[in-house]
């Protein structure tokens, strides 16, 4: 089974991945998580990411398909996964489809996690995450309106949304995604 977790930062996509990977046995795979460990471990990819991130902007769709690719390769003949704050824009959601397609892979469910702009940028705030101060916070909601918004669209019309609302308790959200799967 292959799900991609949709919202805005601050929707709690990471927070239902976890829940999630273990009740599906889904590999999750988090582009933001990737990247905070190559950051982290101050690789090549790490440092060219580094300025983007930090500013709220999105790493190049070069740098994250590579990226993905080779995580899909390491995880071998396995084809479970859950994508989480990937893809972020139609050039990358258009990528997967294509990379999938050459496997005979499709993505089952694009579950949309729904949370209105205050709650998001409280919820971040209180997160406190580097890159979660009000001006990257501000940036990173104007950059997911303009460049990641239109996916939600683009995956409508292949019928594979399922809207969630975001604002519920962990455990209501969590039983809401597994009730629409
Ligand atoms: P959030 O969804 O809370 O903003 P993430 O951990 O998903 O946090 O992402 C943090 C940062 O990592 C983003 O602001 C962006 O710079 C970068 N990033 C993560 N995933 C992608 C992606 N698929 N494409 C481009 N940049 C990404």
């Amino acid at each position: 089974m292959i799900i991609v977790l949709f919202g805005p930062p601050g929707a709690g996509k990471g927070t239902q991945a976890d829940l999630l990977k273990g009740e599906l046995h889904l590999h999750h795979l988090s582009t933001g998580d990737i990247l905070r460990e190559e950051v982290g471990n101050g690789s090549e990819l790490g440092l060219l990411a580094k300025k983007f991130i930090a500013a709220g902007e999105l790493v190049t769709d070069k740098l994250i398909m590579g990226m993905i690719k080779n995580k899909i390769v390491s995880n071998g003949e396995n084809s479970d996964f859950l994508f989480d704050g990937f893809p972020r824009t139609t050039s990358q959601a258009e990528a997967l489809d294509e990379m999938l397609e050459e496997n005979s892979l499709k993505i089952d469910k694009v579950i949309s996690l729904e949370v209105e702009d205050d709650d998001l940028i409280e919820r971040l705030l209180l997160r406190g995450r580097s890159d979660d101060n009000k001006q990257t916070i501000t940036n990173r909601l104007k950059v997911y309106k303009n460049q990641t918004l239109p996916i939600k669209d683009y995956y409508a019309k292949s019928k594979l949304l399922i809207k969630i609302k975001g604002n519920d308790s962990i455990e209501e959200v969590f039983n809401n995604i597994i009730k629409s799967i």
